[in-house]
């Protein structure tokens, strides 16, 4: 599929492959890097990803933003017959071009949506760090009645030892309640705000691209495309994958007549370095140009001649395969990285 070739490509000479399950409607699917198993999603959303090289399971990915959607539907089954050499078949049988001719064919979904926010609800973030708070407060409680107390007594006994647990522990519980109140009174609030401020500029947003005829779907989709060239690039040798977090913010201005749009993005990016898998979380920028394109991806099946000797051009490569002209196949916006 046209949308995933880039990055299979990468994953098969790696050995990777990447099991990612969603929650689709109540029911748990699942689809993998390398085909063995692809269950059509309607909106559903990520709930774990699981990374495996050479079938060795190396990581596990489980926070993801549950207001982010995913959609990929196909109806492989569908009859389609050869432009060129006239073979009749199932259109999942033309995925690497014409078996008889080969003759390409970019094939993509029927349905797809990629990393779209439908939602601007607050979501109220993971517990952990309130866990990680008490055992560090604790800790840092026990060392600091321990270094008192043993530096205070001339001896030091078993009772002491007895007498450091139990005043550290109390003074780890008061300081975790100011700790708590603080983060209810100050912090949490704050951030709600600013949250709830960045919710609405995005909604805001939205609401004037109306007047551009831009949509939501479309525009997250080749945000997408534009992402997956950049990362499978030779720019970024060792990206295996990657998972928008949410977007910060969505920012458009006008000039000569021309609609860019700047977003800043939370990303986890996730590399393949000595055979282990590395994920970090990123803040990145990036400005997206509309631009007037005359070759566009339709769902399903794409024929595309190319503007010089008419032959079918793989539209993810930068050249005609057969007279090496280049096309400049290009979606309706165009990324550059900030
Ligand atoms: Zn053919
Ligand atoms: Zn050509």
């Amino acid at each position: 599929m046209i949308t995933e070739s880039k990055q299979a490509k990468r994953l098969n000479s790696l050995g990777i492959n990447i099991k990612t399950f969603f929650y689709d409607n109540g029911k748990k699917k699942q689809r993998n890097t390398d085909n063995s198993l692809n269950q059509d999603i309607k909106q559903g959303i990520i709930i774990e990803k699981d990374y495996y090289k050479h079938g060795d399971l190396l990581r596990k990915e489980k926070s993801f933003d549950s207001r982010i959607s995913y959609t990929y539907e196909f109806s492989g089954e569908d009859k389609y017959t050869c432009k060129n050499c006239g073979m009749e078949g199932e259109v999942k049988d033309f995925t690497d071009g014409c078996p008889y001719c080969h003759t390409n064919y970019n094939i993509d979904y029927d349905n797809k949506e990629l990393s779209n926010k439908k939602y601007y609800d607050l979501i109220i973030k993971d517990k952990s760090y309130i866990i990680k708070t008490f055992i560090l407060d604790i800790v840092f409680s026990l060392l600091l009645v321990g270094i008192y107390i043993y530096n205070t007594s001339r001896t030091f006994y078993t009772f002491d030892i007895i007498k450091i647990i139990v005043i550290g522990f109390f003074i780890s519980l008061v300081l975790f309640f100011i700790f708590y109140y603080l983060d209810a009174l100050i912090i949490l609030p704050w951030l709600r705000k600013k949250k709830e401020k960045s919710n609405q500029k995005q909604v805001e947003f939205w609401n004037r691209m109306q007047k551009y005829f831009i949509s939501k779907t479309k525009f997250y989709n080749n945000l997408n495309y534009e992402l997956r060239n950049l990362f499978y690039s030779d720019k970024y040798k060792d990206v295996v994958d990657y998972d928008i977090l949410d977007y910060n913010s969505l920012k458009e201005k006008e000039e000569d007549d021309k609609l860019f749009v700047t977003i800043n993005i939370d990303i986890r990016i996730i590399r393949l370095v000595n055979n282990k898998i590395e994920s970090k979380i990123e803040t990145k920028e990036f400005l997206l140009k509309r631009v007037e394109s005359k070759l566009e991806l339709t769902k399903k099946v794409n024929f595309i001649p190319c503007p010089n000797c008419g032959a079918s051009i793989d539209a993810t490569t930068e050249v005609c395969e057969y007279c090496g002209t280049p096309h400049n196949y290009l979606q309706e916006w165009y990324l550059q990285e900030l």
